[in-house]
């Protein structure tokens, strides 16, 4: 008999099927003993008589999570026997035959409960049993969900996916990099992306006209509260598009997902206010303001524009003037004048998208003039030299046809968790890290072996920093 998944057998009424899955709890009640078997698909409940002696002694020794295979018939449960809240609580499977596939040691912690009240650490080192548990198999399937409905919507408008290289050169988005040491070439170092921006704009000049991807935006970031070293953006460039090009495309995209997938929430407002920058600083004294009517109601989701963010700002602690965004996004052009007087006065063709008091993404329409992307190196103090050799592919490929372009990147975990209603992102994510970047269940980040550190050229200094 081939196996089925338990979510098939509704429809099975009077047939004998083959399941698998692993024991959820075992029930003894006198002869009778009732195993509750769970696929990823979901639970149903079987029932073992004491008739059958040999299946029956095999259940008596079953314990939770031991992995089984089981032939039984699908039966309508009596009617005082009837769980009208699960979905198959009206079924059971009268099992005849159950061979164990592998046991299982006891589970450190439970696993039939939401998993909110268990120490995190201990959760994220057994993430494969914690991933186990219904609320966290529901949260990776409405993420592929969600991805999925990305992918269909960008396909069925002529966008191409193309993925971008890990192993790169610096691209700056206001973050370190995480570096990674080269073995053929001692010495030198390949950085990590903290976005793919560089590489989308270039594909911009290959001609692709609409690009995405489901991208890894790497960022070696101090602590900061709910963050991860890595995030997965929607990542989108588009050619010939001004930002009301790019600001509907996405608008329709957010509003036509949450309708399809989750339409018991509701959009605060329709089409999504914008606000300019100086508008959410003056009233909400945030550019990621909150704008639900109800704070309390899960179901609202205020999403909005914050746009004519200022290019460039102050960064008072590096006694620089820093983009705002990235160095790659284009002044207004009323505002090209400024350039060379008040940078500090000129608006960006920048846009944020925010949802219920987050910042869910961000993007603009980019430079691509070569002259005028030098002025804003010089504006942020990259030198001439520093320009030729970090930028210089960038600045020559604008001599070569560059097309008018802008794009954007949203932040996929935070918009996951916001829709699933989770207070954080690490829910959201099958292998999250620790805020403080460590992957308990790895042991990552660890040494590594004298003979690798020989190989790359590298020795590690004594008295290193302790975290
Ligand atoms: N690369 C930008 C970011 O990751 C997004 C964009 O400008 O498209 O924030």
């Amino acid at each position: 008999m081939k196996r089925i998944l338990i979510k098939d057998i509704a429809n099975k009424i009077g047939e004998s099927v083959k399941l698998a899955g692993w024991v959820d709890v075992r029930r003894d009640h006198g002869k009778l003993i009732f195993i509750d078997l769970r696929d990823s698909t979901g639970k149903v409940q079987t029932v073992i008589t004491p008739g059958n002696k040999e299946t029956h002694e095999i259940a008596n020794g079953l314990r939770p999570e031991w992995v089984i295979e089981m032939e039984g018939e699908v039966k309508k449960r009596p009617e005082n026997m009837i769980n009208p809240e699960l979905p198959l609580g009206g079924i059971e499977i009268s099992a005849n035959k159950i061979s164990v596939l592998n046991k299982s040691k006891t589970p450190v912690f439970e696993i039939g409960t939401n998993g909110y009240e268990i120490n995190e650490e201990i959760r994220l080192k057994y993430r494969y049993l914690d991933l186990r548990r219904e609320r966290m198999q529901k949260n990776l399937m409405v993420r592929h969900n969600i991805v999925k409905y990305f992918r269909d919507y960008l396909s069925e408008r002529d966008f191409i996916e193309i993925e971008t290289p890990l192993l790169t050169k610096s691209t700056p988005e206001g973050a370190r990099d995480f570096v990674v040491p080269s073995r053929l070439h001692q010495g030198k170092f390949y950085a990590l992306p903290q976005s793919p921006q560089q590489y989308k704009q270039l594909l911009m000049i290959a001609g692709v006209e609409k690009y995405f991807q489901v991208a890894k935006a790497i960022r070696d970031e101090d602590t900061r509260g709910d963050r991860q070293p890595e995030h997965t953006q929607l990542d989108l460039e588009m050619s010939f598009a001004d930002q009301e090009t790019i600001i509907n495309l996405i608008e329709d995209l957010i509003t036509s997902l949450v309708k399809t997938l989750f339409p018991r929430k509701k959009i605060t407002r329709l089409p999504w206010p914008r606000l300019t920058y100086k508008e959410a600083m003056e009233k909400y004294k945030n550019d990621k303001p909150d704008l639900r009517n109800d704070k309390k109601n899960i179901d609202e989701l205020a999403f909005g524009w914050v746009i004519d963010f200022p290019l460039f700002e102050y960064d008072e602690k590096e006694k620089r003037i820093a983009p705002m965004h990235h160095m790659f996004t284009s002044p207004k052009d009323e505002d090209i004048g400024l350039l060379g007087k008040n940078p500090l006065k000129i608006t960006g063709k920048l846009y944020d998208m925010v949802c219920n008091g987050h910042e869910l993404g961000s993007g603009s329409i980019r430079i691509n003039d070569p002259e005028l992307q030098k002025k804003v190196f010089e504006i942020i103090g990259i030198s001439e030299q520093e320009t030729l050799d970090k930028f210089g592919h960038l600045l020559e490929a604008y001599e070569y046809g560059a097309p008018p372009h802008g794009g954007i990147a949203l932040g996929i975990d935070r918009l996951v968790a916001i829709l699933q209603g989770e207070p954080n992102i690490r829910e959201v994510i099958a292998f999250p890290k620790t805020g403080d970047g460590r992957d308990l269940m790895m042991n990552a980040p660890s040494e590594i072996a004298k003979e690798q550190l020989d190989e790359l050229g590298i020795e590690i200094k004594k008295g290193k920093k302790k975290p």
